[in-house]
């Protein structure tokens, strides 16, 4: 036997084949951070596709290695070792990478684990090598073959440990190309270490000379991979910067979330209190109503406190001196009351008990006799003392009618108990309720002026606090009464939507606000409109449609158009609202969420509903300068709304104080009086034209 037949080598191959190395290694580095996920499906993605391109180019890089030398006689690859190498190659690749993968990985396992993938790239290697079909058989130096193993294992372990430790953290790209060369040298080292230990015997022939082979198909091999290598890395690092930002997304909401959960409670503590005297409000007492169970002989009693004569007491003591008054009269009640009864403000100088196990009437005549006892005590709010004294009404369930009904027929009975001259109680008997009739006859008057067109919209303006300009109106709905002049929507909504009127007053509401965008839109003045909704237009079928109807009329854009809905209707039948709220978004109308603050809502309802603005409530509004809680809320909801896009408007600013925290803030929008009151049409266009719309210092 002569001496061996040994390979020469082409350098300029050998350089592009380390050059491909450490590109392949520098985009597997970037691949270990993609499958490191916690999407699992995503993670189980990224492994295969990965495996396919690091596998094909390890791969790739064996294949033009290999063509870096030449034997002195014609050489081929066969097909089928050659395609069972790149088979190896992938197998390989996807055990690297779904153990980068894998969620703990250390010590024996790391080290297992590298043995697996080393032991499949030598497979790869040799399977390659075989595919040169030479005969005779080659042998092996045994010991070149040895440390071409280690390496392999070595760049394996290695590689299996980067990978892991990269993708927790994020490393400069320097960092990363520095890595990738180390690993493309370990890999180029361990393939020509290994075609090194292969010995071919003088005068050998290749058997498959007739298969793959050529110049050509190199070049090929090769672009093929640095193209795959290529889009692997730009999708890589689109994935990256997608992942950046939801991460940082992610983060603000975190955040947002935490400051919600307070603000959440203090939004329930104010859904349940009045802020003036810590006793239960109205919702708070309705819902103990609705709760209270009567049976056998309990019964339940309401009892309507009004004090008399309160007004020229506040008018002549001050805000101060009415508010001390009121947190005086909350005391007495407390501590005249049975306990298990429970009292609530629901108005300036209104009170309410409800008494819960009541047998007998007498038993509620006394609780109102200790009232108007308590209450006639002199209040030592000034010098001399106040005197007040109150009236309360009694009515008793199930005797005098349904519980629905028990604060209203309270109500009447103060009033009877008052015209009689106050400082007395008085039982509810049914001529009392003479409001039922006043509601009759305004509903009939109602009806005429839906006719006769005695309804008026009045406009009042928000504000852009960045911009400093007319953001947009809201429509307010009044009723020029031909006797009793202008009559605010509080007089009249509540009756149409017991009578059945709203859905009429509202198709006017919407085409009078329409009609007077497009005359605005003639005078240069382009404005967003909002109107109001009530709960049941939200729930009448053909709601959108109508909205629909009337924008075309117009010839108005949806997008000028806005509908506020409160807080408190929203949250009352989420489905139904969604799923208005998303027809309207489809056709184009934004939406409004009103009074925001004064339900029980929980803040996280929001994300589901696609709502364009959040209007804060004005009483959360009025207490910004004096309550760090409010402003606590305040700056929450921002910073939510923000984060979930959503603009927020301030309504019922009415001092610069306010004004100022709400700026600071980056509250978008406010209304109220300190800026306008709501007007008539005809005068917006000039007050628009006023400068500074944010008003002075
Ligand atoms: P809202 O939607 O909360 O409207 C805002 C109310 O706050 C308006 O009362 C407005 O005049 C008043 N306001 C604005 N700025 C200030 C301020 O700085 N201080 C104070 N104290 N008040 C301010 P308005 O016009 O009496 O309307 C009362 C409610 O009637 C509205 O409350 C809304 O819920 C309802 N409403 C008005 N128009 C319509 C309508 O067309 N349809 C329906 N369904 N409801 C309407
Ligand atoms: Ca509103
Ligand atoms: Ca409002």
């Amino acid at each position: 036997m002569g001496a061996a037949m040994t390979f020469s080598y082409d350098p300029l191959i050998v350089a592009a084949s380390l050059a491909m190395a450490v590109f392949v290694a520098f985009v597997a580095l970037d691949l270990a951070q993609r499958v490191a996920t916690r999407d699992r499906v995503m993670s189980r993605i990224w492994c295969t596709g990965g495996a396919l391109v690091t596998g094909s180019g390890v791969w790739a890089v064996h294949f033009v290695g290999m063509m870096a030398h030449s034997l002195p006689v014609a050489t081929g690859y066969s097909y089928g070792f050659t395609g069972l190498s790149w088979v190896v190659a992938v197998l390989a690749a996807a055990a690297m990478l779904f153990l980068a993968a894998a969620r703990r990985l250390a010590g024996w396992r790391l080290i297992g684990g590298a043995a697996l993938v080393a032991a499949g790239f030598i497979g790869m290697h040799q399977l390659g090598m075989m595919s040169l079909d030479m005969a005779p058989q080659v042998r092996w130096n045994l010991p070149l073959f040895g440390a071409a193993a280690l390496l392999a294992w070595l760049t394996g372990t290695a590689a299996l440990w980067l990978f892991r430790r990269r993708r927790d953290g994020r490393s400069g790209r320097a960092q990363q190309f520095g890595l990738a060369t180390g690993l493309g040298l370990g890999m180029v080292g361990a393939h020509y270490m290994g075609m090194a230990a292969a010995m071919y015997a003088p005068g050998s022939v290749c058997l498959s000379a007739d298969q793959l082979g050529g110049d050509g198909l190199v070049l090929m091999v090769a672009a093929a991979t640095v193209l795959m290598q290529v889009l692997t890395l730009v999708t890589a690092l689109l994935d990256a910067r997608v992942r950046g930002r939801t991460r940082d997304l992610t983060h603000s909401l975190e955040q947002a979330h935490h400051q919600l959960q307070e603000a959440n409670e203090e939004l329930d503590r104010r859904a349940h209190l009045d802020p003036l005297t810590g006793l239960p409000n109205r919702a708070f007492f309705d819902e103990r109503l609705n709760q209270a169970r009567v049976g056998g002989m309990r019964k339940l009693a309401v009892l309507f406190v009004d004090l008399d004569g309160f007004k020229p007491v506040n008018d002549s003591l001050g805000h101060a001196g009415g508010d001390k008054v009121l947190r005086e009269v909350a005391d007495r009640l407390r501590r005249v009351l049975r306990t298990g009864d429970t009292v609530a403000r629901i108005g300036g100088d209104e009170f309410v008990v409800l008494m819960e196990d009541v047998v007998h009437t007498a038993d509620c005549t006394a609780v109102a006799a200790r009232i108007l006892d308590a209450l006639a005590r002199p209040f030592a709010v000034g010098d001399p003392p106040v005197h007040i004294s109150s009236s309360v009404g009694i009515t008793i369930h199930p005797d005098h009618g349904p519980k629905s009904a028990l604060v209203a027929q309270a109500d009447a009975a103060m009033r009877a108990a008052k015209r009689a001259g106050g400082r007395q109680h008085a039982l509810f008997e049914s001529h009392m309720s003479s409001n039922a009739h006043e509601q009759l006859s305004l509903q009939v008057e109602l009806r005429r002026a839906l006719e006769c067109g005695e309804l008026v919209l009045y406009y009042q303006p928000k504000i852009d606090s960045r911009r400093r300009e007319l953001a947009g109106v809201e429509a307010l709905v009044r009723w020029n009464h031909p006797e009793r002049g202008l009559l605010g929507p509080a007089v009249f909504i509540p009756v149409a939507e017991r009578f059945g009127l709203i859905g009429q007053l509202g198709q006017w509401v919407l085409d009078e606000a329409c009609r007077q965008m497009k005359e605005w839109a003639r005078a240069g003045l382009r404005v967003h409109v909002a109107i109001n909704l009530s709960a049941q237009q939200l729930h009448e079928a053909d709601l959108v449609e109508r909205i629909d109807a009337a924008l075309r009329r117009h010839g108005v854009a949806a997008s000028q158009l806005l509908c506020e809905i409160t807080e408190t209707v929203t949250m009352e039948d989420v489905s139904t609202t969604q799923e208005v709220f998303g027809r309207l978004a489809r056709i184009g109308v934004f939406i409004a969420i009103d009074d925001f603050g004064t339900g029980y809502s929980s803040l996280s309802y929001l994300r589901r509903l696609p709502a364009r603005q959040l209007k804060i409530d004005r009483s959360v509004i009025s207490d910004l300068e004096t309550s760090a809680d409010a402003r606590a809320v305040v700056d929450a909801v921002v910073r939510l709304a923000h984060a979930l896009g959503l603009r927020v408007v301030a309504e019922g600013v009415e001092t610069a104080g306010q004004r100022d925290i709400l700026v600071g803030m980056h509250c978008d929008e406010l209304q109220g009086y300190l800026f306008a009151r709501p007007m008539p049409a005809d005068q917006l266009v000039t007050w628009s034209r006023r400068r500074p719309l944010l008003g002075r210092g």
